[in-house]
């Protein structure tokens, strides 16, 4: 059997720190929105694997190491493609908990920014722990494989659920909220890697002189007033990564300048995005901003 499925970006439309935990991570209070560029995930299994699995009773043998082949394969070479990799480390976590033996080849099309703060890695582990509950028919409920992924990454619940939401506790306590209206969506990633610990290991939520209007931005959401969330659009990992590469705040101007109703970073950066009334004003500052050489990853897509 052959499953194909894509796994959607996303950008943080506002993103705000709440606290510290004691256990390091972080109390979080943002709006996350899918966007229309996304990764193609290919998971192959031989059939008589799926079979055997699904006549044979579930085995509740959580301590049992699992000796299946997991290989991955991609058009990028600029991530792990072992062990390491979410896409596996989901993979092997179902087997686990499903006493599930089959060997599985796995193509992974990467066409989503790597440490760009879009959510790339934990959007594929989604993937692929649906592929396995869709493979082997498990019939999980979605609330049950968002409780799997969070003890992957604090952003996989988001991505298996994969609708316009507000993301509270570490990430894992989400709620509805209406998508972002029509737009475009102007991505931009500068030629600079972040990673996410580093950002909010720098983060001095004490510190933090302004919050978005997280609240604001819902209310604007479902009156589908796209100015008015807009101008609620704002990251306090701004404070630290910007200082740490300027380049950003560059791009944000530059998208503004260009007709952005507004722009700020995604995530923990460093990828900025701008939101666009015209299709033609964002392709054009697409243009102006690869010229510029400002980026080589820039991107327009739609809200999903
Ligand atoms: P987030 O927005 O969730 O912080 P990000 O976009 O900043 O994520 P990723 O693209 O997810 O960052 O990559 C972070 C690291 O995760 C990479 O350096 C890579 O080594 C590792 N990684 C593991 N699996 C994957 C995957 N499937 N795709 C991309 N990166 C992966």
């Amino acid at each position: 059997m052959k499953l194909m499925l894509k796994a959607y970006a996303k950008v943080n439309l506002a993103l705000d720190v709440l606290r510290r935990r004691p256990d390091g991570y972080h109390d979080v209070k943002m709006i996350m929105q899918n966007i229309d560029l996304y990764d193609v995930l290919t998971f192959s299994v031989a059939d008589e694997d799926i079979n055997n699995y699904r006549e044979k009773k579930k085995e509740n043998d959580n301590s049992k190491k699992c000796k299946a082949e997991i290989t991955l394969n991609s058009n990028k070479s600029n991530i792990p493609l072992d062990e390491n990799n979410l896409i596996c480390k989901a993979v092997r976590l179902m087997y686990e908990e499903y006493g599930i033996e089959a060997d599985m080849d796995i193509y992974l099309e990467k066409n989503i920014p790597v440490e760009a703060g879009m959510a790339g890695g934990s959007t594929d582990c989604a993937a692929a722990i649906k592929a396995v509950n869709e493979i082997f028919g498990l019939k999980l409920s979605e609330k049950e494989m968002m409780e799997i992924g969070v003890k992957l990454g604090a952003d996989v619940p988001f991505c298996i659920m994969a609708r316009t939401a507000l993301s509270e506790g570490i990430g894992e306590k989400l709620s509805d909220v209406k998508k972002l209206p029509k737009c475009h969506v102007l991505v931009a990633k500068p030629p600079i890697s972040v990673s996410t610990g580093m950002v909010y290991k720098n983060l001095k939520c004490d510190e933090l002189k302004k919050h978005p209007d997280v609240d604001g931005m819902i209310e604007a959401l479902s009156n589908e007033d796209l100015n008015k969330t807009a101008t609620c659009m704002e990251n306090v990992l701004e404070t630290v990564t910007v200082k740490l590469y300027p380049k950003i705040e560059e791009l944000k101007n530059i998208m503004k300048e260009q007709g952005a109703l507004n722009a700020i970073m995604s995530g923990s950066g460093p990828t900025v995005f701008g939101l666009f009334t015209s299709e033609e004003t964002a392709n054009e500052a697409k243009k102006y901003i690869a010229d510029k050489g400002l980026s080589n990853e820039v991107y327009v897509v739609k809200p999903v």
